[in-house]
C-alpha cells in the first residue's frame, strides 16, 4: 500500500477498534487508491479519504418489542448514514443476529464506491439489526420491525436517507417498515424505501435485480475472454434473495448451476437446480435447504460442509462475507475456475481474491457485480418521483444497460491504470474518483 495512504489507514483503524469487517473493507480499497492520489494530489489535501473513513452520522438505538410468548424482548437497531456527495444516502437493512456495528460500517463504506459506479445520484448508507428472524412469526417479525421503524423514521426520508432489503429483509419486512413510517408521518411518500410490493409502489425486476446484475456483469467479463455462460458449470452459495435469482438467470443463459448453500449446508444437483422448487422451499415455505434433497431425484445434501468444495467453471458466492477463503480459492483454481462474480458484499477474503488475481481469473468484486439491486433501487425511485411504473422487459432492460455500464467502466479504468482486467482496480478507483470530485466541489462538510 502506498505509504501516505497506509498512514491514513492507521489512523482509521486505531480510532475504530474491534471493527474487523470495516478495516478489511477500508484496507482493501485503500490498496488501489495510490496511483489515483499521484495523479490527483488534491484529494490529499482535501483529506478526502479521512472523511470518507468518518461517517457523516452513526445511529444506534434501542428497539424493544413482544414475542409471541409475552416476553420483552430487546434488540440493538443500527443506521450508519456514511457519504451523501452524491444523493441521499441509499443502503439496505440487514438482520442477523451477526449485524453489529463494524459490519454495518463495512457494507456502508463499500456502498459508497458501489452506488458511485451506478452512475445514478445516490450516497452510501447501511443499517440494521442483530435481530434474527429465524423462526419467528409473521406477527413477531411484524411487531419488530415497527419498533425498529418507530426510532428510525425521524432519520430517513426520500431526499435524506433511503433504506432498502438485504440479508434476512425481504418484501414483507419493507412492507411492514413502511407501514410503520406512513403511519408514524402521515405521509404516503413512497420513495423513502425500495424494495416495495408492485402493488405499492415497487419496481418490477428489483427482486431479481441483484442476481440478474451478478450475472450480466460476469457474462460481460467472460465476453471479454471470447467465453460466455452457456455450458458452464456454476456453483453458488447462499439460496437466498440474491442467489435464487442467480441460478435462474445463469441458467436462462446456458449455464447448468449444480449446487447452492444455506447456513446448515449445500446440496449437488448434477441435473441443475431446479429454480421454482427452491422458491417454493425458500420464498413460499420459508424452509430449510434441506427439504429440497426429499423433494427431487438424484440430489445429494451435505450438512454443515462448505459448497466450495464442488467444481465449477464459474463461482458466484451470493450468501455472506467472508465465506470463501484461500484454501477454497486455490482448489478452485486448480480444478478449472474460469471467472468469480461475487453477488454477496466481501465474500471472499483478501487471501481468495489475491489467489483469484494470481491466476488472472476473470473476477468480479460485489462493489461492481452485486450493484444491480442498488441501481434498480435507484430506478424504483425515479419511478415513484413520477408517479409511473414501468413494465419488465423496459425496466430489465435499464438494469442490463447500468450493468454493461458498470463493467465497461471498470475495465476502462483498470486499462487507464495500467492495470488491464483488474476489475478490483477498476471498480475502486472508479467509484471513488466520482465521490472524490463531488466532495472537493462541495467544499470541507
Ligand atoms: P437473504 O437473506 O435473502 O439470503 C441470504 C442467504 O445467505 C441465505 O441462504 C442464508 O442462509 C445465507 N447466509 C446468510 N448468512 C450466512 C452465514 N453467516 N453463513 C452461511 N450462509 C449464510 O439475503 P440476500 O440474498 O439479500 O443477500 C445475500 C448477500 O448479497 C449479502 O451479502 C448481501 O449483503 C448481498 N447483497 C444483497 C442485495 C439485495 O438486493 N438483496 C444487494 C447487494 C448485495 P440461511 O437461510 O441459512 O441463513
Amino acid at each position: 500500500m502506498d505509504a501516505r495512504l497506509e498512514a491514513i489507514r492507521d489512523t482509521v483503524l486505531a480510532r475504530n477498534p474491534g471493527e474487523g469487517e470495516f478495516h478489511q473493507a477500508v484496507t482493501e480499497v485503500f490498496e488501489s487508491l495510490g496511483p489515483v492520489h499521484d495523479r490527483h494530489p488534491e484529494f490529499l489535501e482535501g483529506a478526502v479519504l479521512e472523511r470518507l473513513c468518518e461517517p457523516e452520522r452513526q445511529i444506534i438505538f434501542r428497539v424493544p418489542w413482544v414475542d409471541d410468548a409475552g416476553t420483552f424482548q430487546i434488540n440493538r437497531g443500527f443506521r450508519v448514514e456514511f457519504s451523501s456527495a452524491l444523493g441521499p444516502f441509499k443502503g439496505g437493512l440487514r438482520f442477523h443476529p451477526s449485524v453489529n456495528l463494524g459490519i454495518v460500517k463495512f457494507l456502508g463504506f463499500e456502498q459508497i464506491f458501489k452506488n458511485a459506479l451506478t452512475g445514478m445520484p445516490i450516497g452510501g448508507g447501511k443499517g440494521g439489526s442483530d435481530f434474527d428472524p429465524r423462526g419467528r412469526s409473521d406477527a413477531e417479525i411484524m411487531r419488530f420491525c415497527q419498533s425498529f421503524m418507530t426510532e428510525l423514521y425521524r432519520h430517513i426520508g426520500e431526499y435524506t436517507d433511503v433504506p432498502a432489503g438485504d440479508i434476512g429483509v425481504g418484501g414483507r419486512e419493507i412492507g411492514y417498515l413502511f407501514g410503520q413510517y406512513k403511519r408514524i408521518t402521515n405521509r404516503y411518500e413512497s420513495g423513502v424505501l425500495t424494495g416495495k410490493g408492485i402493488s405499492w409502489g415497487g419496481s418490477l425486476v428489483r427482486p431479481e435485480a441483484t442476481g440478474y446484475g451478478t450475472v450480466i456483469f460476469t457474462e460481460e467479463m467472460l465476453k471479454t475472454r471470447g467465453q460466455s455462460f452457456d455450458g458452464q458449470r456454476v456453483v453458488v452459495s447462499g439460496s437466498g434473495n440474491v442467489a435464487i435469482n442467480a441460478i435462474a438467470k445463469a441458467q436462462s443463459l446456458g449455464a447448468t448451476v449444480v449446487a447452492c448453500s444455506d447456513s446448515s449446508g449445500y446440496v449437488v444437483d448434477e441435473a441443475g437446480i431446479d429454480v421454482e422448487l427452491l422458491r417454493q422451499i425458500k420464498e413460499v415455505e420459508r424452509g430449510r435447504l434441506k427439504d429440497y434433497e426429499a423433494r427431487r431425484s438424484a440430489v445429494s445434501y451435505v450438512e454443515g460442509g462448505s459448497v466450495w468444495d464442488i467444481d465449477a467453471t464459474v463461482a458466484l458466492p451470493c450468501a455472506t462475507q467472508n465465506e470463501l477463503d484461500g484454501d477454497a480459492a486455490a482448489r478452485l483454481v486448480r480444478n478449472g475456475l474460469l471467472a468469480v462474480g461475487e453477488g454477496a458484499n466481501m465474500p471472499s477474503t483478501p487471501e481468495a481474491v489475491a489467489v483469484f488475481q494470481e491466476a488472472r481469473i476473470l473476477f468480479g468484486p460485489g462493489k461492481a457485480a452485486n450493484a444491480g439491486g442498488v441501481a434498480t433501487s435507484a430506478l424504483e425511485m425515479q419511478q415513484n418521483a413520477s408517479r409511473d411504473s414501468w413494465t419488465f422487459a423496459h425496466t430489465e432492460e435499464r438494469l442490463t444497460e447500468i450493468m454493461i455500464g458498470i463493467h465497461d467502466r471498470c475495465a476502462a479504468t483498470a486499462d487507464e491504470y495500467g492495470d488491464p482486467g483488474n476489475y478490483v482496480l477498476g471498480a475502486n478507483i472508479g467509484g471513488f474518483v466520482k465521490v472524490a470530485d463531488a466532495m472537493l466541489a462541495q467544499g470541507l462538510i
